[in-house]
């Protein structure tokens, strides 16, 4: 069981079986949301509980993200279409047990910082 919080604590989520597709987002909004690329875990909706009352806001037709009214830490990721939910592996509270699987959307990273593991990356 892996738990995550926001800074102030007002919202907290359980992952039940931990997370899975542990990937590191390059795209535009996540850079802009995360303040960096933003590292994700993903989880199955019957396997996810939100506790709290984060505020949503809706990126694209396709998804939306959540976040802390509160303090503002960005935690969700979601698309309308899929039944799991990606959650901010920054806001696990302890070791989270998972290793980064791959790089997404790396045609969108910043130009400050190289990718420089060896972990797949894909482009979109
Ligand atoms: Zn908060
Ligand atoms: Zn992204």
């Amino acid at each position: 069981m892996l738990r995550g919080s926001c800074n102030c604590g007002a919202v907290r989520f359980t992952v039940k079986d931990g997370g899975r597709s542990v990937t590191a987002c390059h795209c535009g909004q996540c850079r802009k949301q995360s303040g960096h690329h933003w590292a994700s875990g993903y989880a199955p909706d019957r396997n996810f509980h939100i506790e709290g009352d984060p505020r949503w806001y809706h990126t694209s037709p396709v998804a939306k993200r959540g976040f802390c009214g509160v303090c503002g830490c960005f935690l969700f990721w979601k698309a309308h279409a899929e039944d799991g939910m990606s959650f901010s592996l920054g806001a696990i509270d302890g070791p989270t047990g998972l290793r980064l699987q791959k790089h997404i959307f790396t045609a969108f990273k910043g130009d400050y910082y190289d990718i420089a593991d060896n972990v797949p990356q894909r482009e979109d």
